[in-house]
């Protein structure tokens, strides 16, 4: 039979001897290679209390954004469910009504906006899509979890923080975006 690589390695059916019947020396070489790496730099870190610095192109978490008076940006207008290849977006569109001019900058807002994050392959493409600067994928993992239905993020899970009412929580919702816009 021809062989696919030239890493094959024969396997030894010979007869062990009676040092290699005690273990004592393949023991003792696998105890060396173990205290070898004490002394190495570990590869893994304490997560979550440590966290890696996430790539400049990093995609996470979806935000919906607010304007610097802490209206919500979407106008529902499908952009981004049309450019969404997974079809994760689905939203309904409302009217604003006299008085909802601070909740919603646009005559029309979106009363419903779900994105389904198993569906998400987090591509960014609603982000590119939106005429608003209404979402940005943000440095946020979407925790994991045990029921599916979890994975369903609503309008309140997506929204950003109010700037002026959460300051400290808006700011760190923002994150790199700032300096991301201004890189490019
Ligand atoms: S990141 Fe991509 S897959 Fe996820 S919701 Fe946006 S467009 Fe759809
Ligand atoms: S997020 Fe942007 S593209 Fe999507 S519906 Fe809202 S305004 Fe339109």
């Amino acid at each position: 039979m021809n062989a696919l690589t030239n890493r094959a390695k024969p396997v030894d059916r010979r007869k062990m001897n009676f040092m290699e019947r005690i273990y004592l020396v393949a023991i003792f070489k696998g105890m060396m290679i173990t205290f070898s790496h004490i002394f190495k730099k570990k590869p893994t870190i304490n997560y979550p209390e440590k966290t890696r610095p996430f790539s400049p192109v990093f995609r996470g978490l979806h935000i919906l954004n607010r304007d610097e008076e802490g209206r919500e940006n979407c106008t529902a207008c499908g952009l981004c469910a049309v450019a969404c290849p997974a079809e994760a977006i689905t939203m309904e569109a409302a009217e604003r009504q006299p008085g909802e001019e601070d909740l919603y900058r646009e005559e029309k807002y979106a009363a419903r906006y779900e994105i389904n994050m198993l569906r998400c392959i987090f591509c960014g493409l609603c982000e590119e899509a939106c005429p608003k600067d209404a979402i940005y994928l943000s440095e946020t993992f979407a925790p994991s979890d045990y029921q599916r239905k979890q994975f369903i993020y609503k309008k309140e899970d997506l929204l950003i923080p109010h700037p002026l009412k959460q300051p400290e929580e808006y700011k760190k919702a923002l994150g790199n975006k700032v300096k991301r816009e201004k890189a490019n």
